[in-house]
């Protein structure tokens, strides 16, 4: 099964990682949608919000606690910053391995687009 983010998992693409553990890692987004913009992915293959099962629930709110350390280190925490994750293509999802986005560094607006 070929999943971009499983392959950087792996080391397999390149990828500018700024934490890892075992069983998540967090690195920067490509294209950037804020000043900050950094995935949270779980190292197991999760295709979408839809098949996190009761046995992920540690999981998911694992990558939750990441994503505050990375917020706070990179001091956008006070301010404010904003999580999503995409379900589905119609939400825009375009990769099928779950990720939270934290964005932040500027202003959110709100509804998002
Ligand atoms: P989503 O559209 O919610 O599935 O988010 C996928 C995200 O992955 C987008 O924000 C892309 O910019 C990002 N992305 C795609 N390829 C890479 C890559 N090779 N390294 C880092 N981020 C990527
Ligand atoms: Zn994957």
């Amino acid at each position: 099964m070929q999943c971009l983010f499983c392959d950087i998992i792996e080391k397999k693409r390149p990828s500018r990682i700024i934490y890892e553990d075992d069983h998540a890692v967090a690195f920067e987004d490509i294209n950037p949608q804020a000043p900050v913009h950094t995935l949270i992915v779980p190292k197991k293959h999760i295709s979408t919000n839809l098949e996190i099962t009761d046995a992920d629930n540690w999981l998911i709110g694992h990558l939750f606690q990441i994503a505050n350390s990375v917020a706070r280190s990179k001091g956008i925490a006070e301010n404010g910053f904003r999580l999503v994750m995409n379900c589905n293509r119609g939400a825009g999802q375009t990769v099928f391995h779950i990720h939270l986005h934290v964005l932040g560094g500027r202003l959110m607006h709100w509804p998002p687009g």
